[in-house]
């Protein structure tokens, strides 16, 4: 790998680094963490759109914002986790600013990069990116060996909001949770969130005391699953003084271990699952309480992220009064709510859509090779990472089931393996391209629906790579065989092409 100054087309200077990672948030800190550390002699950056680290947990702000898995595992496995499981938005960014500070990350980030464009040449075997910088947006251009694209899944700058009727209309205030105004006056307010994920859910009890009333409206349930916020086991070891990082890695693996249990679960017995998820909800909410109507999806568990209600707060909100829950469709917004298709009206002061995410891909930049613009969808995934005929580029997408961040780590194992590779055989690139044997494969939807199928990876499909039914182009989600399949990855037998 080569580092130096070089000269655009018009004289200007570029940048060069061995390798550029996309995104300060979970994923891109633990690929720097692991660059760092397993290849420092390395110049490297963290480009990143927004002001400061942390990705979902800086965009987020809403009030109860929180994880919804355990942060034994979606913490990093480098650095134990000595809280409750779930974790507060600021416990989060805490522990992320921790991670920057305690490996000295800092003066490799710079913020306010937003990468617009990347164009490989063959030639100098590099990625010529386009960056907009600060408040001017100024040009800048960057060139590196290796791009390492932890962009996450969904676009910053705006969240999905459905277009209704009458939206403007509305006299009240209309939020969506990735722009949550820092001086929203919901006190006494009559406030509906529309949606029924887990933003909805964590939202909902949050603001609950407050409000004069908060309304959930979704068109359709979710699954929930409920319990304390404590881990039993993570609370014993540290009664009997265990350190830190044995008790982090325990209860990783318990809780992986009980995840996966879970999950075959879902797929062998769907309906007895089912009906323990119910109960839990029942069990808080009372029997009088219609959770056939509200909290009964029409889909099994897990086809969608099953969310988790630490302590029952949801429920309790809604059992004390101040919180409700309308299974319906909206037919317009009026002046002073919502009219609905069953023809019932939810009077309201603000509107928060909790509708979800614009999934985007590879942060929505322009990628080109050799002049030529690239179009993911015709692709096809190596190990759900990397493209065919795509040079030295690799994208984290994470665990939807099993915490994200896994996924991350694992990946970053993978690259800084092949980095090394590429180091002593002296190659400038790698791309991933079928075997003889690949050929007659069977390709298909990089995602299979009746698996996962949450609105927004819908709604994206056309836009996603594909993926094949061999071992290394599948995408399996599944933690257990990839955390041992990605480690015993040879560099040379793979269809990992050179040059
Ligand atoms: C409220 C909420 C709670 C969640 N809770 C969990 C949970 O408990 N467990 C779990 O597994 N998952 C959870 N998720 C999913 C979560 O987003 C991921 O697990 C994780 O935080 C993603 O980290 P990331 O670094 O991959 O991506 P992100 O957090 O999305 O960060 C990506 C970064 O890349 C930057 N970027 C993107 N495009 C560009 C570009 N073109 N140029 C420059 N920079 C760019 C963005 O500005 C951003 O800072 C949650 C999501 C939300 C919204």
């Amino acid at each position: 790998m080569d580092t130096h100054m070089g000269q655009t087309p018009t004289g200007g200077q570029i940048e060069h680094f061995d390798v550029v990672i996309v995104g300060a948030g979970m994923s891109g800190l633990a690929a720097a963490y692991h660059l760092q550390r397993t290849l420092p002699h390395l110049k490297y950056v963290i480009l990143d759109s927004l002001e400061s680290y942390g990705g979902t947990w800086l965009t987020h702000s809403y009030p109860g914002a929180r994880s919804d898995s355990d942060l034994f595992t979606f913490g990093y496995q480098f650095k134990p986790w000595k809280g409750n499981p779930i974790a507060t938005r600021s416990e989060i960014l805490s522990y992320l600013g921790e991670v920057i500070q305690e490996n000295g990350l800092e003066p490799h980030i710079r913020f306010r990069h937003h990468i617009a464009s990347a164009a490989w040449s063959s030639e100098d075997a590099r990625w010529n990116l386009e960056a907009f910088a600060g408040d001017s947006g100024e040009s800048v251009r960057i060139s590196t060996s290796f791009l390492w694209m932890c962009q996450g899944y969904y676009r910053h700058s705006e969240g999905y909001t459905p277009g209704w009727r009458g939206m403007d209309d509305f006299k009240g205030e209309i939020v969506h949770p990735q722009k949550w105004p820092k001086d929203l006056q919901y006190k006494n307010k009559r406030v509906v969130v529309i949606g029924s994920g887990a933003t909805a859910a964590t939202l909902l009890p949050a603001i609950a005391e407050e409000c004069a009333h908060v309304t959930m409206l979704q068109r359709t349930p979710t699954y929930f699953s409920t319990g304390r916020n404590a881990d039993k086991m993570a609370d014993e070891l540290r009664r009997l003084q265990i350190k830190d990082e044995w008790i982090h890695e325990i209860v990783r693996r318990k809780v992986v271990c009980d995840r996966a249990a879970v999950l075959k679960r879902a797929k062998e017995e769907p309906e007895t699952l089912k009906q323990e998820l119910l109960a839990q909800v029942r069990a808080v909410l009372g029997a009088d309480y219609d959770v056939d109507t509200h909290f009964t999806p029409p889909y099994r568990p897990h086809q969608q992220r099953v969310c988790f209600v630490p302590d029952g707060d949801l429920f309790k909100a809604i059992r004390g009064g101040k919180a409700s829950v309308v299974t319906d469709e909206i037919e317009e917004f009026t002046s002073d709510g919502l009219l609905l298709k069953s023809g019932e009206r939810i009077d309201a002061d603000i509107i928060v859509t909790a509708t979800g995410f614009n999934m985007n891909f590879l942060g929505d930049i322009k990628f080109s090779v050799d002049g030529e613009a690239l179009d993911f969808s015709k692709t096809v995934t190596y190990r759900a990472m990397m493209f065919t005929g795509v040079p030295n580029l690799v994208w984290i997408y994470g665990y939807n089931r099993y915490s994200w961040t896994l996924r991350a780590e694992i990946i970053a194992h993978f690259v800084c393996g092949m980095l090394k590779h590429m180091s002593s055989a002296g190659a400038k690139s790698v791309r991933p391209s079928f075997r003889a044997e690949d050929h007659d494969m069977r390709i298909s939807q990089w995602v299979d629906p009746d698996n996962f199928n949450p609105g927004y990876l819908m709604r994206a499909q056309h836009l996603l790579p594909k993926r094949g039914d061999k071992p290394e182009w599948r995408h399996t989600q599944d933690y257990l065989s990839e955390s041992v399949d990605m480690n015993a990855i040879d560099y040379t037998h793979e269809p990992l092409q050179y040059e």
